[in-house]
């Protein structure tokens, strides 16, 4: 099914393996940023996709976020992340930043974030847009607060869209080093504090016209965003493996007694395949009009994750109920599948509104 070539997806597989077993509880709980397994990854040459056709590069993403989140759905998050933002820059016409900032994004150097959760509201009719643009010489300054961005910090990078007037809206990357930036870290999640996330705000920030993806963020959206919610597909099917392998590891204890449960993991497996096998097949012709075929994968999966870390901490028992436990830390990743931009919610609304234009 991979499209990805099978050495490289084994070394990153083993890569990330050998760093995330250890790790994964404590990125999730106390905070630790895997920031050296972002950049190795970088080193290994896992985020290049400059002179991939575009359905491999989308494959690449979309595995290598699977792979990692078998393993810690925080880190899975931060390939997101990363590999998103590099995605603003691939599609957009600014060669500035595709001499500047790629190379940087691509073997790992800089490091870079998203922050498009208010505008894929704002997209879908849930909410206005926080952030205002306004012109000025030589680029537009930028105020107003947008609550969390993963994967930033010092000397790293993240894309957003801002509002110029009612009919105008700019994408453009932010230097998180600029000065009017103010970024404050949350920390007290119940899960998936090491991804580094902030609370960012804006006091008339200066971005110079170098920095914009596109100065009409309305037309420049379609070219994203089914390849932004096809890609957090990866969190929740990796996820869901893990969940397997666990419920399969309990299933003779107490004399086989799990045997007597509603769910089973084939049944589970045979899902995931089916997911699985519908987002790659998707990832290699994805269009914008494939956008609602990815919200219906993405609704799928995430209410798959759902139900199949809990049905593992069922099968685990009081193994699974330590707040430390692989079970519970899976079952505070799959609650951020479902609420993350765009969350069930958000899904939900897509499929019923494009159901009553169809209808
Ligand atoms: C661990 C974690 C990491 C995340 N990482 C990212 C990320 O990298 N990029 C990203 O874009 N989103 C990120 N989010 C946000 C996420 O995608 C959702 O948008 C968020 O959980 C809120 O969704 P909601 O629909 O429940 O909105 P609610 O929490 O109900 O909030 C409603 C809306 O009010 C607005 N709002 C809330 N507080 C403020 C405020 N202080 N100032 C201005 N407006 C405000 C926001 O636009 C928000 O969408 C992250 C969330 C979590 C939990």
């Amino acid at each position: 099914m991979s499209l990805m070539n099978l050495n490289e997806m084994k070394l990153y597989e083993n890569f990330l393996k050998k760093e995330l077993v250890s790790v994964a509880c404590i990125v999730d709980e106390e905070g630790y940023y895997p920031e050296s397994i972002m950049r190795g990854l970088g080193e290994l040459g896992a985020f290049q996709v400059s002179g991939l056709s575009e359905q491999d590069a989308l494959s690449k993403r979309l595995e290598l976020i699977e792979l990692s989140a078998k393993y810690c759905v925080s880190t899975s998050f931060l390939i997101w992340c990363h590999t998103t933002a590099i995605s603003f820059v691939l599609n957009s016409n600014n060669e500035y930043l595709k001499k500047k900032l790629l190379p940087l994004l691509e073997d790992g150097q800089v490091l870079a974030g998203t922050g498009l959760s208010n505008p894929m509201k704002y997209y879908a009719g849930m909410e206005p847009i926080r952030l205002k643009a306004k012109r000025v010489d030589k680029g537009y300054k930028i105020s107003g607060v947008t609550p969390y961005v993963s994967n930033v910090g010092p000397g790293h990078w993240f894309g957003i869209i801002a509002q110029v007037n009612e009919k105008q809206r700019i994408f453009t990357m932010v230097d998180c080093d600029s000065l009017g930036l103010s970024m404050t870290e949350h920390k007290d999640f119940s899960g998936l504090n090491g991804t580094r996330s902030f609370t960012c705000r804006f006091n008339d920030v200066f971005i110079p016209n170098e920095f914009i993806i596109s100065d009409s963020a309305d037309q420049f959206i379609p070219m994203i965003r089914s390849s932004f919610v096809l890609t957090q597909v990866g969190m929740g099917l990796g996820l869901v493996q893990a969940s397997v392998d666990t419920m399969l590891k309990a299933m003779n204890k107490q004399n086989g007694t799990n045997r007597y449960m509603d769910i089973c993991p084939s049944q589970i497996l045979d899902q995931v395949t089916a997911l699985q096998q519908k987002a790659y097949l998707l990832s290699g012709s994805s269009k914008d009009e494939d956008f609602i075929s990815a919200v219906q994968i993405r609704l799928q999966t995430a209410e798959l994750a759902l139900k199949a870390t809990e049905t593992a901490v069922l099968y685990q028992g009081a193994a699974g109920y330590f707040r430390k436990s692989d079970c519970m830390r899976r079952l505070r990743e799959a609650l951020f599948i479902a609420v993350v931009t765009p969350a069930i919610k958000h899904l939900k609304r897509l499929l019923h509104e494009r159901n009553s234009v169809l209808s």
